[in-house]
């Protein structure tokens, strides 16, 4: 019987009993045994809420230990876990929570300070019987502390039954992702394939017990999630959990807390080099990092070894669809290999590059990146269509991204397929913000495209045609952007334009509006 990741947190409580496994923000320190008698609690509080073997948890809310008990939690009563991602807007996190049929949802406080008619008032989604409140407690809500409470009505040997029930292919979590449809989709998958991708990724980094990780990276992304936190737990070390990206309170931190290994996306990297309090901070610390999740530049990696001084510097890359990773660097790889590519695939994963008729393309051609494995999510929730779209009848899996391998098997990304942009991290997808767009009564047709920007990587730019007889000027619609969607999703330039370049179908082409000025 495949092994569920509740079964491996169990077993490596018990391996490291009375080691630190979670300090937080404020200082206190949980060690393994005391984590595991919370998440016990709290996975009795889910059972007497009525959660059963197969029914959706949400968590909306930042980083934080509070998270984590609630995540391992859900893993142990068979609930699938539902991370929402925390710059939603009110409506977009009902959608998710819509879609995924959650009937609970431990959400932030202030979060619900501020979308209460989305979560829990007129709008509320039809299947959420719960909300608890996590940091921070509003009257009349359940808040963290009484909801634990509540643990007392199910008993330990009832927990126990239902995880012993657990099984490797129940599923583990459901992550929204969007695409070019611009609605978000729920990607399926499963305890033991992501248990099999984090342990590929934990050898790379890797991880030993005695490390201090701190994670920077959102809980509701895979990258902070499960080769964040979980790996974290499941290697024996301190797992740190860092709600706020901001360069100077994470330089601060990786002195005061010894901090070893700290992976991010590059953008973290730009913002810790460019802080003036760098210089003076003691980082030597630092031991293993790995980055990913957008394009790097290959000096970005030799700053990042020589100047934040971490001995072990990795590149990879993956997708949500993939459990988060189809391949990585080993320490092994030179310099060049690590600044140059994303790695090769995990062991008994395929990858491969295909031009548009499907034909595998040999080593340093170019063309669509595929991939084929125990990594592949089971599905998207609830649209078949959209799976066939994307895995295809041979089991491969179709990225969207573009790039070559070498002779050697290491990939290179160069290039997208699907319209989408990554800001600051966050993928940002053309499809979704030029639907929230359309619902602006002066606005006629849009198309948003990604353009360069030095901090974030990509920014978004909107053009606008307004219908007729509306006027609109940049600063308003920007404001009206904010209500709306989350912040990283807001264009940050706007043009209004007469109209828009569209081929003879109709589709804008967006290659057009991409292209400089002559
Ligand atoms: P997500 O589903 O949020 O993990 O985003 C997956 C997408 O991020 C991929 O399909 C790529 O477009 C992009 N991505 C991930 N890793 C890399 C990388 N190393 N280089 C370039 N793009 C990447």
């Amino acid at each position: 019987m495949q092994l569920s990741t509740t079964a491996a947190f169990v077993a490596s409580a018990a391996a490291h009993a009375q080691r630190v496994a979670v300090r937080t923000e404020d200082g206190r320190d949980f060690t393994y045994a005391e984590l595991d008698a919370l998440r016990r609690q709290a996975a009795r509080a889910l059972m007497a809420a009525g959660v059963a073997h197969g029914d959706r948890v949400a968590i909306w809310a930042p980083n934080s230990l509070e998270w984590i008990i609630a995540g391992l939690a859900i893993h142990s009563v068979g609930a699938a876990l539902v991370p929402i991602n925390t710059r939603m807007r009110g409506a977009e996190a009902a959608y998710i929570l819509d879609k995924s049929r959650a009937r609970l949802c431990f959400c932030a406080g202030r979060f619900l300070d501020q979308h209460y008619p989305s979560l829990l008032g007129a709008q509320r989604p039809a299947g959420l019987q719960q909300l608890v409140v996590l940091h921070g407690a509003e009257a009349g809500d359940l808040r963290w502390e009484d909801f634990l409470q509540e643990a007392e009505a199910v008993s330990e040997a009832a927990l126990s039954e239902r995880s012993a029930r657990l099984r490797g292919e129940d599923v583990l979590d459901i992550l929204f992702t969007s695409g070019t449809t611009g609605q978000p989709k729920g990607v399926v998958s499963t305890h033991a394939q992501n248990l099999r991708v984090i342990a590929q990724w934990s050898r790379c980094v890797q991880l030993r017990a005695d490390d201090r990780y701190l994670v920077v990276n959102p809980f509701f992304h895979s990258f902070g999630y499960k080769v964040g936190w979980l790996a974290g737990l499941l290697a024996g070390l301190t797992v740190l959990p860092q709600a706020v990206f901001d360069a100077r309170v994470i330089l601060r931190r990786i002195a005061a807390e010894k901090i070893s290994v700290l992976p991010g996306p590059p953008t973290l990297f730009i913002s810790l080099l460019d802080d003036p309090e760098r210089a003076s901070t003691d980082l030597s610390s630092l031991r293993a990092t790995i980055t990913g999740a957008a394009a790097i530049a290959p000096s970005l990696i030799e700053r990042i070894r020589a100047e934040l001084g971490f001995q072990l510097v990795l590149t990879g890359y993956g997708l949500t669809e993939t459990c988060g990773v189809v391949s990585l660097c080993e320490a092994g790889d030179d310099a060049e290999t690590i600044a140059l590519t994303s790695g090769k695939a995990l062991p008994g994963i395929e990858l491969r590059c295909v031009d548009a008729s499907n034909r595998a393309l040999g080593p340093g051609e170019s063309g669509e990146i595929v991939v084929r494995g125990y990594n592949l999510m089971q599905g998207y929730l609830d649209d078949p269509q959209a799976t066939r779209e994307t895995i295809d009848a041979e089991g491969w899996l179709h990225t969207g991204d573009i790039g070559h391998l070498d002779a050697r098997g290491y990939l290179r990304i160069t290039d997208r397929l699907k319209d989408l942009y990554i800001s600051g991290g966050f993928n940002c997808y053309p499809a979704e913000i030029e639907r929230m767009l359309a619902a602006h009564p002066a606005i006629a047709q849009s198309a948003v495209i990604g353009i360069p920007d030095e901090r974030l990587g990509e920014v978004g730019k909107a053009y606008v045609v307004l219908r007729a007889g509306q006027a609109l000027d940049e600063k308003t619609l920007i404001a009206w952007c904010r209500e709306q969607m989350a912040n990283y999703k807001v264009p940050r330039r706007i043009e209004f334009v007469p109209s828009l370049p569209c081929n003879a179908s109709g589709k804008v082409m967006k290659f057009a509006l991409r292209a400089p000025p002559q």
